[in-house]
């Protein structure tokens, strides 16, 4: 009868509906396949708010960025793009950007406030002795200042500046931040609790950047300090004063 073979199409449309997204979940599952591979009609489960536009990946541009100019989270980019370390991310590659919020995905206009550091002098990331200081000897260099402090101690910007990596993929060094004050000095913040500025965010001098902690490979809680001059680690003692 009609009606009859109606149902049974419509079951074992729905059984075959079914069984592939079994099969697509068990394959995650085991790690036989990654997201990446999913055809691209499968990711439609995945719910999204807001229209999804594609974006080809300049030369230069990092996922933060590309997150933060469409105004999206970047985990989300990140899984429907099966990207698992958001840090390799190849120029010229497409993206799905879900849920956009800022279509233009223009780059963010405080940018334009970034203007280069000319003073000497930089302020202490927080108040402190150091318990250890720099060493330019090869058979024990440290390349900055440690200064202990309890936990959660907030950690400023010692100038303005803009912050070039926010993270903690430097083995060692567990979280940090990395701000660029002009062309040849940067200053470097390790072992953090908490990071609280991204990539590309500008900030003025004091500006709390992240919270003290001991990860990466650090003894106690304390702030591992150091500034660069053209990439080369110098005394940070010398550029700050008491
Ligand atoms: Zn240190």
């Amino acid at each position: 009868m009609h009606k009859d073979n109606g149902q049974v199409y419509v079951y074992t449309f729905f059984l075959m509906v079914a069984s592939v997204y079994i099969l697509v979940g068990a394959l995650l599952g085991t790690g036989c396949i990654s997201k990446r591979d999913i055809p691209s009609d499968f990711q439609g489960v995945v719910p999204i708010n807001g229209p999804t536009i594609n974006h080809v990946v300049k030369p230069g541009e990092t996922l933060w960025r590309i997150a933060r100019n469409y105004g999206v989270p970047m985990e989300k980019i990140a899984w429907i793009n099966g990207i698992e370390d958001p840090t390799k991310i190849i120029a010229g590659e497409k993206l799905i950007i879900p849920g956009v919020v800022n279509k233009t995905g223009s780059p963010d206009v405080s940018l334009k406030d970034y203007v280069p550091f000319t003073g000497s002098e930089l302020q202490w990331p927080l108040k402190g002795e150091i318990s250890n200081s720099f060493d330019a000897n090869p058979f024990h260099r440290h390349d900055g200042i440690d200064i202990p402090a309890p936990k959660g101690t907030p950690i400023r910007a010692a100038a303005p500046g803009k912050v070039v990596y926010s993270g903690d993929q430097f083995s060692g060094y567990g979280k940090m931040i990395i701000i660029e004050h002009n062309d040849e000095l940067s200053t470097i913040y390790a072992h953090c609790d908490v990071l609280l500025v991204y990539e590309d965010d500008i900030v003025t001098a004091g500006h709390i950047i992240a919270k003290v902690g001991d990860t990466g490979r650090a003894t106690g809680t304390h702030l591992h300090f150091e500034v660069r001059k053209n990439n080369q680690a110098v005394d940070p003692s010398d550029f700050l004063t008491r």
